[in-house]
């Protein structure tokens, strides 16, 4: 899937910006944040488009944040529309999506309105782990 497909799929306006980061994302198997995307833009943007870039991307759904107690959130590409577990590596601190493992057949109790989740694990990647 090329960026400018995928914004096309969105009904995104295609923008030179949006083009470049959702390139990065997809050259990633592991989240960013916003800073990553920073650093790995060739063309130094400023905060406030990457902000709003990634604003947008998550309001459509094209990337899900995760948020873990230490890091800043990180997004990932969302390639799985269901509900499913994040793993946190303590050793290279990368988080990414364990998309295989979904989460369903829970619900919250009455009265509790859920704004987003994020079934973190916290451990060692198998990368790390070699
Ligand atoms: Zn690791
Ligand atoms: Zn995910």
């Amino acid at each position: 899937m090329k960026a400018k497909e995928l914004l096309d799929n969105y009904n995104l306006y295609i923008t030179e910006g949006r083009v470049n980061i959702l390139d990065i994302f997809l050259k990633s198997n592991v989240g960013l944040s916003e800073k990553d995307i920073q650093d790995r833009l060739s063309k130094k943007s400023d905060r406030a488009t990457i902000y709003r870039t990634l604003k947008v991307f998550k309001e459509t759904g094209i990337v899900h944040p995760v948020s873990a107690e230490g890091s800043a959130t990180k997004y990932v590409l969302k390639k799985e529309p269901q509900e499913h577990l994040h793993f946190k590596c303590t050793k290279c601190r990368n988080i990414s999506c364990l998309a295989d493992i979904q989460i369903s057949g829970y619900e919250l109790p009455q009265g509790y309105k859920k704004i987003e989740s994020n079934f973190l694990i916290i451990g060692i990647c198998n990368e790390c782990n070699n």
